[in-house]
């Protein structure tokens, strides 16, 4: 098997990558950056949605695995200390297939310029900086309210405990193959209203986020996970459920609500 290892630039991480390369070798598995068949992330779960970022286009020949070397692992299953039980597993093991939806985002400009495609593994968010964000917002081909506030953020299940959970979303378990559209501050008045509580969405349908622009110079903040994209002339954004999924490589299974539990409850 052929094994790419991605690691943040944190001296815990450093040493880590180095003796799970060491042990790879001498169990003869195949080093290779390019063309990989498990990418390994060692970090935190920002290592592995840059490491997702990195072989996005390879989805289908990819499966990830996360060593976490800091606390809260949602995409990291393995310590820093259980590389050796790790590299056992990989040899001995058989390995349970599992895979997460996607975010699918297209952004379309105005006058011509062309549209952008992206994959988000967390959540896509647009916001204006300094001015409110007017939004209307579609449902499939149905407008569905007017959204005046902060902006919104469409979040995958497994993205459901990260940004998502901080501005009020629910935590989805990330079997369930659907999106999240929650709104960031928004303004409730007689011209726009919105829901107000945050809205789960099937694979059927797709949310369009068209742009109430005051001029093609009005500009926009938007996230794709870690990337933030500054642009203007934004006419509109699509989003739907991916027909890309993530592929993890799955030796041991980490009960969801107790891995919510445990980083969020602690103790009970
Ligand atoms: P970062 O290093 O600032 O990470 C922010 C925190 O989010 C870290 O503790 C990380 O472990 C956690 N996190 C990331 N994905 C998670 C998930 N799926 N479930 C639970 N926790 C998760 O930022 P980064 O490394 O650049 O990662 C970008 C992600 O961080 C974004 O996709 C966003 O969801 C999240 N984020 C959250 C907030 C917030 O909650 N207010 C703010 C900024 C970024």
């Amino acid at each position: 098997m052929r094994v790419a290892i991605i690691h943040n630039k944190k001296a815990l991480s450093l040493e880590v990558a180095a003796k799970l390369r060491e042990l790879l070798q001498k169990a003869h598995y195949q080093l290779d950056q390019d063309d990989p068949e498990l990418v390994i992330s060692v970090g935190g779960d920002g290592t592995l949605l840059s490491a997702f970022h990195l072989y996005n286009h390879k989805l289908d020949q990819v499966r990830f695995l996360g060593v976490h070397t800091g606390h809260l692992g949602f995409y990291t299953d393995w310590r820093d200390y259980e590389l050796d039980e790790l590299v056992d597993s990989l040899c001995t093991q058989e390995e349970k297939a599992i895979s997460y939806p996607l975010l699918d985002v297209t952004i379309h400009y105005r006058n011509g310029k062309p549209s952008q495609h992206f994959l988000a593994l967390n959540e896509s968010t647009i916001r204006r900086s300094t001015q409110t964000l007017e939004a209307d917002v579609y449902i499939k081909d149905e407008l569905f309210e007017k959204f005046r506030g902060d902006g919104l953020s469409v979040a995958t299940p497994t993205g459901s405990t990260a940004y998502n959970k901080s501005i009020g979303g629910a935590v989805l378990h990330p079997r369930i193959n659907a999106m999240q559209l929650t709104e960031i501050a928004s303004l409730n008045n007689r011209v726009f209203r919105t829901l107000g509580s945050p809205i789960v969405l099937s694979p059927t349908e797709w949310v369009e986020l068209d742009l109430a622009a005051i001029n093609d110079e009005t500009h926009y903040t938007i996230t794709i996970d870690q990337l933030a994209l500054e642009r203007t002339q934004v006419k509109c954004i699509v989003y739907k459920i991916a027909k890309e999924r993530i592929h993890f490589a799955s030796y041991r299974h980490t009960h969801f609500w107790r891995r919510v539990r445990d980083s969020f409850i602690g103790e009970v």
